[in-house]
């Protein structure tokens, strides 16, 4: 794979292909995507397979505008406002199909609904723009490992990928996802949106997915699957640094022989931009010295809420 500069050129090269059928890894401000034309069903399968990713489990839509994602998807008055308030960002909204829509059902992985993003990340806002198509764009890594948000992860874990190198990405964790097909909001997945910020805007609370399975899995598909893990065992919720152990920090209070911290000013914004950069560089050294990684405790407000999340999947995902 070869690693290209975000020059102008690149860039129309890029939505050039992507247009062709291809499938490429751009920047957003999320994590890096690995993206491919929604409308083309071959191309999207081609990201199930190279993700080795389990084909029931749906991926976000990346659209220019509100204006290009009603074409393709049925807007209530949740789904309007809430775009209209956290668009272009961080926020992907799951709504119903329209009847003639155009992005192919495996991108919904059969569902009748849909879930679309419209990215604020001025590369990933070009090629859209450029490529006149809505992009099927999940995670550049494979199906379970951690996300990249630096073009050398998706260098290193999707080596036959072509990609165009947008720097570190802002946000570092996925989108928040709400699902707006009825009356209720549902709060779908923790991410670069804090729930607080999104009831803010809705002047009410989110509805929680129903734990029971069936309904889990039917709305929120990817929930079911493993997620997020490093090579090595993860710890969540430790405080001190042990011998056979990477000890990632957070805040002032971390012991001095830290590994390294999310954020020493205790920030969370600063540590959800920090923490798949972190994770992929401690899975590297923790596999050669053969030790574990453990993290420390993190806050559970605010953004926080999105990286105990990836963390707890993590620390599942090894367990098991
Ligand atoms: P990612 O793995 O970051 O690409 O996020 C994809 C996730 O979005 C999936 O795992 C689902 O949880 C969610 N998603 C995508 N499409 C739908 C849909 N039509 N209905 C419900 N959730 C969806
Ligand atoms: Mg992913």
């Amino acid at each position: 794979m070869t690693l290209y500069p975000a020059s102008p050129r690149d860039i129309s090269s890029f939505a050039k292909r992507l247009r062709n059928g291809e499938v490429v890894a751009i920047p957003t401000e999320t994590v890096y995507g690995l993206a491919a034309d929604a409308t083309q069903a071959d191309a999207v399968a081609a990201i199930y397979s190279i993700k080795e990713r389990p084909q029931f489990n749906p991926l976000i839509c990346h659209i220019a505008s509100l204006r290009m994602a009603k074409q393709y998807g049925v807007f209530n008055e949740t789904a309007n406002k809430l775009a209209k308030e956290f668009w272009p960002g961080a926020l992907t909204l799951v709504v119903p199909r329209k009847d003639n829509c155009k992005i192919s059902e495996l991108a919904s992985a059969g569902l009748h609904s849909l879930a679309l993003r419209c990215p604020s990340h001025p590369i990933a806002a070009e090629i859209l723009r450029l490529a006149k198509r809505p992009l099927a764009a999940p995670s550049a890594n494979p199906s379970g490992r951690l996300s990249p948000t630096r073009p050398e992860d998706v260098r290193r874990t999707l080596p036959n990928i072509d990609v165009l190198d947008g720097g570190y990405c802002e946000v570092g964790v996925e989108s928040t996802i709400i699902g707006c097909l009825g009356d209720m909001a549902v709060y779908l997945r923790a991410g670069g949106i804090s729930r607080g910020d999104i009831e803010a805007c809705l002047g009410e609370p989110l509805t929680d997915v129903p734990t029971e399975k069936g309904d889990a899995a039917r709305l929120a598909p990817g929930r079911l699957v493993r997620h997020y893990a490093p090579h090595v065992p993860l710890h969540i919720n430790c405080t001190q640094v042990k011998e056979d152990m990477l000890l990632l920090g957070f805040g002032a209070d971390a012991p001095a022989d830290v590994a390294d911290n999310l954020s020493e000013t205790g920030d969370l914004c600063e540590a959800t931009a920090n923490l798949f950069a972190c994770l992929h560089k401690l899975d590297l050294q923790a596999q050669a010295e053969n030790k574990h990684i453990g993290v420390m405790p993190i806050p559970h407000h605010g953004l926080g809420e999105a990286i105990n999340d990836r963390l707890s999947r993590a620390a599942e995902a090894v367990d098991k």
